[in-house]
């Protein structure tokens, strides 16, 4: 069913606490870690907790989850003064865009300069 957890899920795993994760923030719809191979000083991924492969069809089927994943977003910013010199959230869709990991993912990145367009 939509939105259930996938056993083949990397991120369903870390939902669940059976893969280990440095979790920063945590609601009831979203779980905030550092990503495992950071891109900038500040690197998390925000994630619901339901599994949607990307960010378009979680938004389409959940999307005040989708909102929150956006908040938590921001929220972790904050935490992590990224805020004050500028932050990118970065959602990969399909593999052609890079993304690795088959489960709707914010990256936020912040706390260096971030050029455009992104490679
Ligand atoms: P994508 O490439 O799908 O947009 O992003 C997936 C992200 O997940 C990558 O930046 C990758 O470094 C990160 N990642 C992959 N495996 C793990 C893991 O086991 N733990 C954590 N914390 N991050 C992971």
């Amino acid at each position: 069913m939509a939105g259930e957890p996938q056993a083949d899920c990397l991120f369903c795993k870390i939902v669940a606490g059976d893969v280990p994760a440095t979790v920063v923030r945590e609601t009831a719809t979203t779980v905030a870690f550092r990503d495992i191979h950071p891109q900038a000083p500040t690197h998390v991924l925000v994630i619901p907790r339901v599994h949607y492969p990307d960010a378009a069809s979680l938004a389409a089927a959940e999307p005040q989850v989708a909102a929150d994943v956006l908040a938590e977003a921001g929220a972790v910013a904050a935490a992590e003064k990224a805020d004050a010199t500028g932050y990118r959230i970065v959602f990969n869709t399909g593999s052609g865009a890079g993304q690795t990991v088959f489960h709707a993912h914010a990256h936020l990145l912040g706390g260096r300069g971030l050029n455009w367009p992104p490679g």
